[in-house]
């Protein structure tokens, strides 16, 4: 088994012998001294990018001195030049190189600044005038979680038709040994589909056979093949999931449907009953995860915690990695409440063990969220009816909030609808009287339907927004569901921006969304759905330039990180990716194919394609063979996907598939009754 490691020799630098430092972008420069930001100690990277570990702080000396004195600056440790840098820092919006020394940039300016960072040992990157921005940031995704099932998942993210889909379905169980599942976990849309639908029971009965299989549409269904039935001993007897329906025939038996109605905690409870790896080769599927991340351009993100993602245990994994210096993508990870209804005790053990900000720049513990109280909470698709929370709510979440921003916690809040925001807000206000809320870092998370009123009321305590492309994948349906009108301000963008409101965006992912942050990007742009649905009125476009923000800059904010990511700018740590396309130049509908050609993370390389592979760190092998990320690596692009066209498209939900919603069957559920919005299974 080949690992991929990030610290080669335990040669470290610091500058704890330089406690202030003044800018590095000229030898005359008159910038005022500022603090030095706290530096964990840098570790000299293996893949050969880095140089030596004493020429780090020579290049600081040297710049210190040249930064004071008009003397020569020392030398880099990595100089790229020829290149079209999009920095993010409104001083300096373009430029043509930049100069790194040990984590963090040195310098940004033209080929012609640069000359006097490159000493003997720099080494000297030709971007070959490619686009360059800062590391992307997912400012809101399950990460953790995701990681330690990613390699065992059959991803059907941007997989461009559901014939395509049911062959990699059919050839994967081909090749799944016991007694391991085939899994398809959500990431995709039936709307990306030419087929604009979801497979069928029949049709995934008929490409598995006897390899149980679990097909989650969101966070909206699971397909469960009969294998899986049978696995599972499911039979006329068993009742319903919580929060869930398990579908019956005419005879009583398990379908091998579930659907979602109340609660999202059914599919979750059922996804846990798949067979998982053995710890060893969930910590390279982590790896591996935050290498596709790498690929696209991503080097941090921020985890939202989940159902089921329990701290300590389910962080040991992530926590190991970062111990063996093995993390290529930042992570900063938000606690999410496990117990509904013992919300409080929860976070009191939790505040006994850690606190936000322990940690360093790789793996850092952020504050609290997105569920911070299971009551304040609503559906995770638009297709489910809103049932408002209890009575109770308020109460409970007064206690938590109030205990949790007395401590210093950052908060974030899962909230998708104003009706849930309303009463979060009437909440926090009352916080805010006794404990104030702008002492925390603390946001609203989803937004889809945020009024202006509620805006305004978060702007007030100082909150931020953090928004995802979930429309992307669920536009269609909450568009069927409230109507086209509401779908062209969901989320109210240009409102928000026009507010003044910090916005950063996000995935969402794994299960709720795709995790290409280029969907979210072109999403932000074009309004349009996966489906190619336009859905979001011009006045909620952006331009990409504040696109690109909102993914790395505002991200970074979201956990009071702007001072040290975010931007290409000297002093912040040395995060960027060279892409693969011109993100400012190619027709707005290609901006979901964009990857990078050469992904750095604190000067280090972290991913390397094309005419930078030669850059790249060694490649981690998904173990045991037969998962299907050997086969199909990751996101599938469309370029380059090469699979069979399919027969032939079928028209969009409605256009023929049923006889409309008054047809659609009425499923008897645990909180009474709920009806499919049709019957053809496109929701
Ligand atoms: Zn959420
Ligand atoms: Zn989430
Ligand atoms: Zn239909």
């Amino acid at each position: 088994m080949k690992r991929f490691s990030l610290g080669g020799n335990a040669a470290a630098t610091t500058t704890s012998d330089t406690p202030r430092y003044r800018h590095w972008c000229d030898p005359a420069c008159g910038h005022e001294a500022e603090p030095e930001p706290p530096r964990r100690q840098f570790l000299r990277s293996s893949l050969g990018l880095a140089t030596a570990g004493g020429v780090a702080g020579l290049g600081l000396g040297g710049a210190l001195a040249g930064c004071a004195s008009t003397a020569p600056a020392g030398p880099a440790d990595v100089v790229l030049l020829n290149a079209r840098i999009a920095t993010v820092d409104p001083k300096r919006p373009r430029a043509q190189a930049l100069a790194i020394v040990g984590e963090q940039f040195a310098a940004v300016g033209s080929d012609a600044d640069m000359q006097r960072w490159i000493g003997p040992r720099t080494r000297v990157i030709d971007a070959q005038g490619r686009t360059v921005v800062p590391g992307l940031i997912d400012s809101h995704a399950h990460f953790i979680r995701g990681g330690l099932t990613y390699t065992q998942e059959l991803r059907w993210d941007g997989v461009p038709s559901l014939a395509d889909a049911l062959v990699m379905l059919r050839d994967q169980a081909r090749r799944t040994q016991p007694p391991h599942w085939v899994q398809v976990v959500g990431g995709f849309s039936p709307y990306q589909f030419r087929e604009k639908r979801l497979p069928t029971l029949q049709e995934i009965n008929a490409a598995t056979g006897d390899v149980p299989c679990f097909v989650m549409n969101l966070y909206d269904r699971a397909f469960l093949n009969r294998a899986a039935l049978r696995v599972l001993g499911f039979d006329r007897n068993t009742p319903n999931p919580i929060g869930s329906v398990l579908e019956k025939d005419a005879a009583g038996n398990p379908t091998g449907l579930v659907v979602n109605t109340t609660s999202l905690g059914g599919l979750v409870a059922l996804f846990a009953r798949v067979p998982k790896l053995s710890d060893d080769d969930q910590a390279l599927s982590t790896q591996l995860y935050m290498r596709e991340m790498n690929r696209l351009g991503l080097t941090s993100v921020v985890d939202a915690g989940g159902g089921g993602q329990n701290y300590p245990e389910h962080y040991s994994g992530i926590a190991q990695l970062a111990a063996e210096r093995k993390m290529t993508l930042r992570i900063s990870y938000n606690l999410f409440a496990q117990r509904p209804g013992q919300e409080l005790a929860d976070y009191q053990a939790w505040s006994q063990r850690v606190a936000p900000g322990q940690g360093d720049d790789w793996l850092r513990m952020v504050g609290a969220g997105e569920y911070i109280l299971w009551a304040a909470t609503d559906p995770a698709n638009f297709g489910k009816s809103v049932a408002p929370a209890p009575a109770i709510m308020e109460s409970k979440l007064t206690e938590v909030a109030t205990y949790l921003v007395g401590k210093g916690w950052p908060i974030r809040m899962h909230a998708s609808y104003d009706s849930t925001a309303t009463r979060i807000l009437d909440v926090l206000e009352k916080v805010n009287r006794d404990v104030p809320m702008k002492n925390v870092r603390w946001a609203l998370d989803h937004c889809e339907t945020l009024s202006p009123r509620s805006m305004e009321r978060v702007a007030a305590m100082g909150g931020r927004i953090a928004i995802q492309n979930r429309m992307s994948l669920d536009g269609e349906v909450f568009a069927q569901t409230w109507g086209r009108e509401a779908a062209a301000d969901a989320p109210a963008i240009g409102r928000m921006r026009a507010m003044g409101l910090p916005v950063a965006c996000g995935t969402d992912s794994s299960r709720a969304t795709s995790y290409n942050p280029w969907v979210s990007l072109h999403w932000l742009v074009t309004g349009k759905t996966m489906g190619d649905t336009r859905l979001n009125a011009d006045r909620n476009l952006v331009s990409r330039d504040e696109a690109l923000r909102m993914w790395t800059l505002e991200g970074a904010a979201l956990t009071g990180d702007e001072a040290r990511k975010g931007s290409i700018q000297p002093g912040k740590l040395a995060d960027f990716a060279l892409l693969s396309d011109d993100y400012f130049a190619v027709p707005e509908d290609d901006i979901r194919d964009i990857t990078a050609v050469l992904t750095v993370v604190g000067g280090a390389v972290v991913h390397g394609s094309g005419a930078f592979a030669a850059q790249a760190p060694a490649v981690v092998k998904p173990m045991p063979d037969w998962l299907p990320v050997n086969v199909y690596g990751g996101y599938q692009q469309r370029r380059k996907s090469g699979m069979a066209q399919a027969p032939g498209a079928a028209g969009m939900h409605g256009a023929g598939c049923c006889a409309g919603s008054a047809s659609a069957p009425i499923i008897v559920g645990d909180r009474g009754n709920w009806r499919m919005s049709c019957g053809c299974a496109v929701v």
